[in-house]
């Protein structure tokens, strides 16, 4: 059975690039019918945080990513926190120590940095010499006795390493100048590539699908892999995701943590979409894929070996897709936090307020790029309008006043005020009098709303009501 994991080290905020493994290896335990585990590599206990490790489990579930086993949730190979299996990973290393797979090595910092530069000076790759590989037993005892510390090294044999990367084919691994690397640090803590192997072959993973950064790293592991006489799983690196300038998506290419695009008021699917996106992709151009569709189409084959470029504007433009297609309801649900942010609604609104609220969200529901922009979208809906002094000099005067005047009369003598009415009373109003509609429309939208800009003007009007329409015009005009 497929068995796949996200691994991510709880350092910082879920990162685009991580939610887009995160994804690719939900999606490919679906399609297999295998099971998607979430591993917190928290062994950095300087590094990694509590917090974060909530919060990349809420941005995961809010991406709409479930998982079968992990930390929250438990399974049959848990525990899913590195830091709570250190005793697991020392055993591992004391079976490969007695077997003779991996040594102790004594030496100091100042004679590591020492091997590197002698190293460099002749010209030979940095890494380590192997010093302590065969030692007598007088040294071990003369450094015991001088209670040093000590690390635990792989003996690295000296062997091709190749794989058959499923997304990248076969990668030989020459000239990689292995040297004996340390597995356990002397704090007893593993490395986190020692930590890695265990987990991947306790917890049974059959596909390591992560970011290509890691290749780098897939050498030691698959020697780990060997010295503890385990089967390989197989590999799979995805291509990295790189910002618009085509280096790697960092802060510099603005808002990088999938936090940062919930709170901007991305809708999950949305994102969940996009992401998908990134590096992988059927034939033909198809670009909007429910999650049911991703599941049914995905595949490794499909990811692609170059690197994917992460394009705002397009999330961009997929967001407003999504919210053009998603019932009123949801996304009135939806921009409730944004609109309680703004003070713009209290923590309860009645029945008839939120009929309101979605009437104004639906008036502009087709322009709606991120929730963010709702509360400003809908504003003069709930509260007063601020009238800007350039266009108030602009839109009203002497004339516009009048104009403005004689409409309230209209408006009071409609009886049935809905849209239609309104609209066809007022052309009637500028055809008696030869005024040209946007000569009335502007400082119409201007005195009703504030702005120069906004939804459709009659349809603004209707939902505001007579008396509110009214009140804010006399406002202006008296
Ligand atoms: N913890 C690693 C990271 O956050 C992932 C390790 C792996 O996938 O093998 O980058």
């Amino acid at each position: 059975m497929v068995r796949v994991r996200f691994a991510p080290s709880p350092t910082g905020f879920l990162h685009i690039g991580n939610a887009r493994t995160a994804l690719f290896n939900y999606l490919f335990a679906r399609k297999n019918k295998g099971k998607f585990i979430l591993r917190i590599e928290d062994t950095d206990k300087e590094r990694s945080k509590k917090e974060y490790e909530e919060a990349i489990i809420e941005d995961l579930k809010w991406i709409g990513i479930e998982w079968d086993e992990g930390p929250d949730i438990g399974g049959e190979y848990g525990p899913y926190r590195q830091s709570e299996r250190i005793d697991i990973y020392k055993e591992f290393a004391e079976k490969l120590l007695k077997e003779g797979i991996v040594y102790k090595c004594y030496c100091t910092k100042e004679e590591l940095e020492k091997t590197r530069e002698d190293a460099q000076k002749k010209g030979l790759p940095p890494g380590y010499d192997g010093k302590c590989r065969n030692l007598t037993k007088e040294k071990i005892s003369q450094y015991e006795k001088e209670g040093r510390s000590f690390v635990l090294r792989l003996k690295v044999p000296e062997e091709k390493i190749e794989i058959n990367d499923l997304i990248r084919g076969k990668v030989i691994f020459e000239g990689e100048n292995l040297t004996d690397f340390v597995i356990m640090k002397s704090d007893g803590v593993p490395t986190f590539n020692f930590a890695v192997v265990i987990d991947d072959y306790l917890m049974k993973i059959t596909h390591v699908i992560r970011g290509e950064d890691h290749l780098s790293n897939t050498p030691k592991h698959i020697l780990i892999f060997k010295a503890i006489g385990a089967k390989l799983p197989f590999f799979a690196h995805m291509s990295m995701t790189l910002g618009p300038d085509r280096t790697r998506l960092s802060k510099r290419h603005g808002a990088t943590s999938v936090r940062a695009y919930r709170e901007e008021g991305y809708l999950p699917e949305a994102f969940f979409n996009y992401i998908s996106l990134l590096g992988w992709g059927t034939t033909e151009s198809k670009e909007i894929f429910t999650k049911e569709e991703l599941i049914e189409e995905f595949s490794l084959e499909r990811c692609h070996k170059a690197s994917a470029i992460f394009d705002k504007e397009k999330l961009l433009w997929m967001n407003s897709y999504y919210i053009r297609k998603t019932e009123l309801d949801k996304i009135y649900q939806l921009s409730i936090p944004f609109l309680k942010k703004e003070n713009l609604i209290e923590d309860m609104v009645d029945k008839e307020k939120e009929e309101y609220i979605k009437r104004a969200i639906s008036l502009e529901q087709e322009k709606i790029k991120t929730l963010k922009e709702v509360p400003f979208l809908i504003e003069f809906f709930l509260k007063e309008p601020e009238y800007e002094k350039e266009n108030y000099e602009k839109l009203i005067n002497y004339g516009t006043k009048k104009i403005l005047g004689e409409i309230v009369s209209i408006l009071e003598n409609i009886d049935n005020f809905k849209k239609e009415d309104i609209e066809k009373k007022i052309r009637d109003y500028c055809r008696e009098k030869g005024l040209k509609t946007s000569d009335v429309f502007h400082p119409l939208r201007f005195a009703v709303s504030g702005r120069t800009k906004g939804p459709d003007l009659f349809g603004m009007i209707e939902l505001l009501g007579k008396e509110k329409t009214v009140e804010r015009i006399k406002k202006l005009v008296i």
